[in-house]
């Protein structure tokens, strides 16, 4: 059965290029059946923090990056966070020593430079004595190779590697045995991982050789680059998931544009879980791609387009709670109507909530730009009570007639179109940007709109 595993070191937030390699491995689980799992690994204990770990945790549940074993579910092959199973890590290394394929060093206690001894016996004496001592590999001589899904084949020199540290003084493993001896141990069929750690598998490889260990098959995807080329960080801009969450980002849009960066699908607007079936890892493009935020946005307000008004308003209800926002959204028809309007023209749920806060809210301000040019002007107050006197006489409510009303509002007072409407959109929302107006009025209904150009003209 293949079994993947993401495992993020909880020093940081959930960064793009990490939730695509966990989208990946979520992806190739799915298509073949296999289990995705969630392994912390948080052996560097100064960097790592329960903050980051659950940071991390709750970016990918919000993708909907469930995995089917990790810290929090358990499963047959725990502990899932590294700093728990400190004592599998010395059992292994022990084992290599006696293997003679690793070696103690010691150092003089405060010199971490130069090593006063080198040894396969238990140091217990010079422990007690306060000395430091690391568990070392020795690198064979020779070369060590593996196959590469993207890459091929690829051979390194030995030679050019020194013997490296396993466990450190402190007690616990370098990431490279660690994972080895947990991908081993976990059953691990697929490595698929960043381009940044191909530096490091010759190393894991060596310990897999050590043991005679089958190794795992290894993916490295090129990593997600700014506009410069180089690797997409802060300097180019967000880069968090959780970012794209506060800003509003659809998670169908993040999920769909990491996955055509680099996966190139007939289509390109899709949701990620209906192309399970498609994706076929030896197909990612060996390149490094340019993350580009603009399209990102505009595949978000594609999604946000496309998708059922139920779920956009659920949607949209999650993210009123995540950012903290207590506008007052009822469950009911005003409400999608309001959302099926204000949708077409954002791209992004914090634009939604601009956008749409003045349908929710009857207590608006109304914007600079009306405040200077139309509030309490003559000519405004003249279209103002005109239009409260056509409204309440209207007694269909449609689209139509409403634009009929507009209309003729303007051919009555001689009036540019332009400068009505604007007048009574401002004093219906405070805003000089909506969705149209005639549909603005149509959901707002009569009584919203008579109350609100009262508002305006008193
Ligand atoms: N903890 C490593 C990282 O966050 C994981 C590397 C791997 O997948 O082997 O980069």
């Amino acid at each position: 059965m293949v079994r993947v595993r993401f495992a993020p070191s909880p020093t940081g937030y959930l960064h793009v290029g990490g939730a695509r390699t966990a989208l990946f491995n979520w992806l190739y689980a799915k298509k073949m059946k296999g289990k995705f799992i969630l392994r912390i690994e948080d052996t560097d204990i100064t960097r790592s923090t329960k903050e980051s770990e659950k940071l991390i945790m709750d970016a990918l549940k919000w993708l909907g990056l469930n995995w089917d074993e990790g810290p929090d579910l358990g499963g047959p092959y725990g502990p899932y966070r590294q700093s728990k199973r400190k004592e599998i890590y010395q059992k292994y290394a022990k084992k290599l020593i006696e293997m003679g394929k690793a070696y103690y060093e010691i150092y003089e206690p405060g010199n971490t430079e130069k090593p006063i001894k080198r040894t396969e016996q238990f140091p217990a004496e010079e422990i007690k004595n306060g000395y430091s001592v690391v568990i070392k590999f020795r690198v064979p001589p020779g070369t060590t190779s593996f196959r590469d899904l993207l890459k091929g084949e690829m051979v390194f020199e030995n030679r050019y590697y020194d013997d490296f540290i396993i466990i450190k003084s402190n007690g616990y493993p370098t990431y490279n045995f660690a994972v080895v001896i947990d991908d081993y141990l976990m059953e691990i069929t697929h490595v698929f991982r960043g381009e940044d750690h191909l530096s490091n598998t010759p190393k894991q490889i060596m310990i897999y050789d050590a043991f005679g260990w089958k190794i795992p098959e290894f993916m490295h995807i090129p990593l997600i680059l700014g506009q410069d080329r180089s690797p997409l960080s802060k300097r180019h801009g967000a880069t968090s998931v959780d970012h794209f969450r506060k800003e509003g980002t659809l998670r169908d849009a993040l999920l769909n544009y990491l996955a055509i960066l680099g996966w190139s699908t007939e289509e390109e607007i899709f949701k990620v879980a209906q192309k399970v079936e498609e994706f076929y890892p030896e197909k990612i493009s060996n390149k490094g791609v340019i993350f580009d935020y603009k399209k990102l946005e505009w595949l978000s307000g594609q999604h946000l387009r496309k998708k059922d008004v139920e779920e956009v308003f659920k949607e949209f209800v999650e993210y009123l709670l995540f950012i903290n926002e207590d506008m007052n959204l009822a469950s009911d028809e005003y409400s999608r109507n309001v959302i099926s309007i204000c949708r077409e023209k954002v791209n992004t749920y914090k634009q939604l909530l601009d956008i749409s806060r003045p349908f929710f809210c009857d207590d608006y301000d109304y914007e600079e730009a009306y405040v200077e040019k139309f509030l309490n002007k003559e000519f405004s107050k003249k279209v103002l009570t005109t239009a409260y006197e056509y409204f309440s006489q209207l007694e269909d409510y449609s689209i139509e007639n409403v634009e009929k009303v507009l209309r003729s509002i303007a051919k009555e007072l001689e009036l540019g179109t332009k400068k009505v409407f604007q007048t009574i959109r401002g004093a219906v929302t405070g805003k000089l940007v909506t969705p149209g107006l005639f549909e603005t009025i149509h959901v707002l209904g009569k009584e919203k709109t008579l109350k609100r150009i009262k508002r305006t003209v008193h």
